[in-house]
């Protein structure tokens, strides 16, 4: 049998023992070690880049400010803090691993508030999974469903590890894409603009279809899907016998009045449903890493065995955390004092604000129904500079982010550079 060689790079850092005093205790070695066998397991093939890795190597290297990566730049709410602090700083035990499933408190907390929200009575043992992070969530689910050859409807523009989560798995994706309908002359298009059609997205569903991944709102439009697209998705999953992963992560996130609605709420979808959560954008704490799946327990259970074969266990004191936020919320959920009515406020300020300093340097941004995203139409720049430096194979969007990163910073950092000296001079006696 012919076996590819491969090479890699082994970076050995540590104290090089048995050396004379006073010559360095440490040293890099660089060694190639040659393997006849193919290294990298398989189901890792096309999948080793990814895009947030270099882009937010980039933006370190430049120095800019991240926006594309969905995380706050204000504080977690004040009880949210509390309750780590309190997490970190209170029973000695919380040091300590819990439950494989998660910590019982939390998995209480997870089945009652969201029970409510289904209209399911949740088993906070049976139908609670918490997981690291929502990205956990989704790992562990595509892990338990998906199979060698089974299809995985995934609906573009998509969260991009969807895509090779699917691939991981041994999965082909098979992508459906919402169409743009231009809003009349002189409007803001917006992402409810964006929508499906009915009849290709039937298309897509044969008997290899295993699942689809629904994401409301959606990364990276801030789509909200209405009852009516949702509908539409549930008739469809449950004509095929298909799994809905519904990724609901910004699911507290909406503006201007719309409704997120869980698909798993909809008649005969909460036993064909996985419904994944995250606390960290629930509560402006993504560092915190924790999240969950809700589900029926025959599903739930393939989950459970990747869980308890993987990361086996989720950090304690987080979901210690968590639990105490959801304890708060609870006891002000429906009221204008929930953080769950008072965040998305707020953050419709922040996207006003944002889409204003978009349209005032002659962007086109579209108006997102929710999540911490918008984007941008860029396509009367492309008009004006067709040709921007990169990879001729690399898409003109990724080319004009990184001109971004790589240019307009160092120009505003000129402009503000001038300005002080300016002052400077000015201040000058
Ligand atoms: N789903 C979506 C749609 C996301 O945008 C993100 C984070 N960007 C995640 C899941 C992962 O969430 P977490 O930080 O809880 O892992």
């Amino acid at each position: 049998m012919l076996r590819r060689a491969a090479a890699i790079s082994v970076h050995l850092v540590g104290p090089f023992w048995g050396r004379k005093a006073g010559a360095s205790l440490t040293r890099c070695l660089h060694q190639t070690l040659t393997m006849a066998k193919q290294l990298p397991a398989r189901r890792l093939d096309g999948i080793d880049h990814n895009p947030w890795v270099e882009f937010i190597k980039l933006s370190n290297e430049y120095d800019v400010v991240n926006l594309g990566q969905g995380f706050p730049d204000f504080s977690p709410p004040d009880f949210a803090v509390k309750a780590f602090q309190q997490a970190t700083s209170g029973d000695f035990m919380l040091n300590q691993y819990t439950m494989a499933f998660g910590y019982p408190p939390l998995t209480k907390l997870l089945a009652s508030f969201f029970g409510k929200l289904l209209g399911q009575e949740l088993d906070p043992f049976k139908n609670v999974l918490v997981t690291v992070g929502a990205y956990g969530a989704l790992f562990t689910a595509f892990q338990a469903l998906v199979d060698k050859g089974d299809e995985v409807i995934i609906i573009e523009p998509a969260f991009d590890c969807y895509e090779p989560m699917t691939l991981m798995a041994g999965g082909r994706p098979v992508f459906v894409s919402l169409k743009p309908n231009p809003a009349p002359k002189g409007q803001l298009d917006t992402s409810s603009d964006w929508q499906l059609d009915p009849t290709e997205l039937a298309s897509k569903f044969t008997s290899r279809t295993k699942a689809l991944v629904l994401n409301t709102p959606n990364n990276p439009l801030g789509k909200v899907f209405s009852k009516a697209e949702l509908e539409l998705v549930a008739g469809l999953c449950q004509q095929h016998d298909t799994v809905c992963i519904a990724d609901e992560v910004y699911q507290w996130l909406v503006y201007d009045g719309h409704q997120h609605v869980s698909i798993a709420s909809l008649p005969g979808m909460w036993g064909r449903t996985l419904t994944i959560g995250s606390a960290g954008k629930s509560f402006s704490a993504t560092g915190w890493k924790v999240g969950w799946v809700l589900g029926p327990d025959n599903i739930m259970k393939h989950l459970r065995t990747v869980h308890q074969n993987s990361v086996f266990h989720c950090p304690t004191q987080a979901q210690a955390a968590v639990a105490q936020c959801f304890e708060q919320e609870q006891q002000h959920f429906g009221q204008p004092s929930s953080y769950f009515l008072q965040f998305p406020q707020a953050m419709q300020l922040n996207r006003d604000h944002m889409i204003h300093s978009l349209q005032s340097v002659g962007l086109k941004p579209l108006t997102p129904q929710g999540s911490y995203f918008l984007i941008v139409d860029i396509s009367d720049f492309k008009s004006t500079m067709p040709s921007l430096p990169g990879a001729v194979d690399e898409p003109y969007d990724r080319r004009f982010a990184k001109w971004m990163i790589k240019n307009k910073d160092e120009a505003t950092l000129q402009a503000m550079d001038e300005r002080l000296q300016k002052w400077k001079a000015e201040l000058q006696p």
